[in-house]
């Protein structure tokens, strides 16, 4: 009887713990989505100031890596802030943490690491050595 109570005890507080440690992390994705999306306006207000620049000098090896380099930046950004919202997706779905390929729960150590993880690290390392 007793162990039964301190079963239940531990298990509730072991589930209280694993909500806290998500919705810290949810925040850290919400508060990534944040960043990403100033710097993405940011860049984006790079850009239109290139562009007017571009008519006067086109042909300007530096101008054109400039822009070269702002919009692989900006593709980076796109990237990463897809798939961040993918992840708070997932929380609102309730399949955060669970890897998109096998099912399983990822590392939480892995997640601490990388929030919008989708894939857990031995699926991840298959689809790498491919
Ligand atoms: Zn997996």
């Amino acid at each position: 009887m007793g162990v039964t109570i301190g079963l239940a005890v531990a298990s509730s507080k072991e589930v209280d713990e694993m909500a806290s440690k998500r919705e810290k992390l949810r925040m850290r994705l919400e508060a990534e989505k944040e960043r990403l999306l100033t710097e993405l306006s940011q860049t984006n207000i790079v850009e239109r100031e290139n562009l007017g620049y571009g008519n006067h000098m086109a042909d300007d090896a530096t101008e054109v890596f400039e822009q070269a380099k702002d919009l692989a930046l900006r593709q980076n950004l796109e990237r990463l802030l897809e798939q961040v919202e993918d992840a708070l997706e997932r929380f609102e779905m309730g399949t955060y943490g669970l890897c998109e390929r096998c099912g399983k729960e990822i590392d939480p150590a892995r997640l601490k690491a990388l929030p919008y993880a989708t894939l857990c690290l031995s699926c991840q390392q298959r689809r790498e050595s491919r």
